[in-house]
């Protein structure tokens, strides 16, 4: 008896992994989760006991409740500049089941895909379930974390079914510009390459200019993944909505039949309640972490930590290079040391290693607290080794 190949072979999620690590250890600073710190603005959630109360407890339709996918629409209109209709949209259980559907839908096992590294690690675990062989294409800091045509070129075979992108991105918080979208998805027309487009943190972005994918897409190759769960802090809700091609949209519908039925159905009338009342609770959240994400890079640049400033979402991805030592070994020390959780770049794949990534979604205070902490023992070491370079070399004369 034994578990099934494709399960054996998944990889874990380092960020989980320190997650179980931190459960009981309230002293520490924990700059590691992926989530908003704020609670789900009062509204929604009253919206959600609403429909609980009104009796929305059945089942309803698998792609989700009609009243949500037609309000997402001038949602996708409005902030994405993306067309489409009702019947194109897909609510699934967060972005994660939108990615994992439309992995079951498009692609089979020995299917080559084209994942960031640094990336989601989620990503790799799908990949992993539907048996699809992962070429991963390496983000780095001298193309500023962008995917270049040249090394997609280099990786791509005609195996090769779907390239995922993700802007703004998770670890690095990277943001591709409308002219390199436009070439990603003229080398995915050249190759006949679904192109995967997860924006789940499309209103998390900082004095950049954002663009989805699907606005630019000219010949129907693009599956869009978004969320509530960062935009709304409602992470625990678990919403999130794909927008596919008419062509794919409906098997996309009817695999959340096998996989899930519905979303549950109070969270979706919270969800469309987010859409529809005020702005102003996104606009203020987006306020606290530009905020922090100022004071964070500030206190890391007066310790000369280098930084990567993210156009979006709310993490730092901070260069420990200096310090000498892995990605894993450095967060561990850190955590032992000074009492701060941040995650191993390494947790995000192999290009991740020499990074660490720190959240600035925490109160201020802890922010300034965790970061002066992280800055100042990323030098401490660096200092230490240093000067123990310096003895070795001074020895050898
Ligand atoms: N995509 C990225 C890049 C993420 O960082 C996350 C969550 O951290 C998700 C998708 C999943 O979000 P959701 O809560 O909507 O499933």
């Amino acid at each position: 008896m034994r578990i099934s190949r494709a399960v054996a072979a998944m990889p874990t999620s380092a960020i989980r992994d320190l997650m179980t690590l931190l459960a009981d250890q309230p002293d520490v600073i924990n700059l590691a989760p992926g989530e908003p710190d704020f609670p789900t603005p009062q509204h929604i959630v009253k919206a959600g006991m609403a429909a609980l109360e009104a009796g929305q407890t059945k089942y309803c339709h698998h792609a989700g409740i009609l009243e949500l996918r037609s309000q997402l629409v001038s949602k996708l209109r409005d902030t994405n500049g993306i067309t489409t209709g009702p019947e194109e949209i897909v609510v699934t259980n967060g972005a994660i089941g939108s990615l994992y559907s439309t992995f079951a839908a498009l692609v089979d096992p020995g299917d080559e895909v084209l994942l960031p590294n640094p990336g989601w690690p989620n990503y790799g675990m799908m990949a992993a379930i539907r048996s699809a062989v992962v070429k991963s294409y390496r983000l780095s800091a001298d193309t500023g974390f962008l995917p270049t045509i040249g090394q997609l070129e280099q990786l791509t075979t005609p195996a090769t079914k779907l390239l995922l992108i993700n802007s703004p991105s998770n670890p690095v918080g990277a943001i591709i510009p409308k002219d390199l979208m436009i070439d990603i998805l003229e080398f995915a027309r050249d190759h006949n390459l679904w192109v995967v487009s997860d924006e789940t943190y499309d209103v998390i972005t900082y004095d950049s200019d954002y663009v989805s994918a699907a606005s630019l897409d000219t010949d129907q190759r693009v599956v869009s993944v978004f969320s509530f769960s960062k935009a709304y802090a409602m992470t625990g809700w678990r919403v999130g909505y794909l927008v596919a091609p008419p062509a794919i949209a409906p098997a996309l519908a009817s695999l959340q039949e096998s996989l899930i039925s519905c979303v549950n159905v109070a969270s979706q009338w919270a969800a469309l309640a987010a859409l529809t009342g005020t702005q102003d609770v996104v606009t203020s959240m987006k306020n606290a972490y530009a905020r922090r994400r100022a004071r964070a890079l500030e206190i890391l640049g007066e310790y000369g930590v280098p930084v990567y400033p993210p156009a979006g979402a709310f993490y730092l991805w901070v260069d420990i290079t200096s310090a000498g030592m892995s990605s894993r070994d450095f967060a561990s020390s850190l955590l032992e040391n000074r009492r701060v959780a941040v995650v191993p770049g390494s947790g995000f794949g192999s290009a991740g290693e020499g990074f660490v990534r720190a959240t600035f979604s925490a109160p201020d205070d802890q922010i300034v607290e965790g970061i002066t902490r992280l800055a100042a023992y990323c030098s401490d070491v660096a200092a230490e080794a240093r000067r123990r370079g310096a003895l070795r070399a001074g020895g050898s004369h």
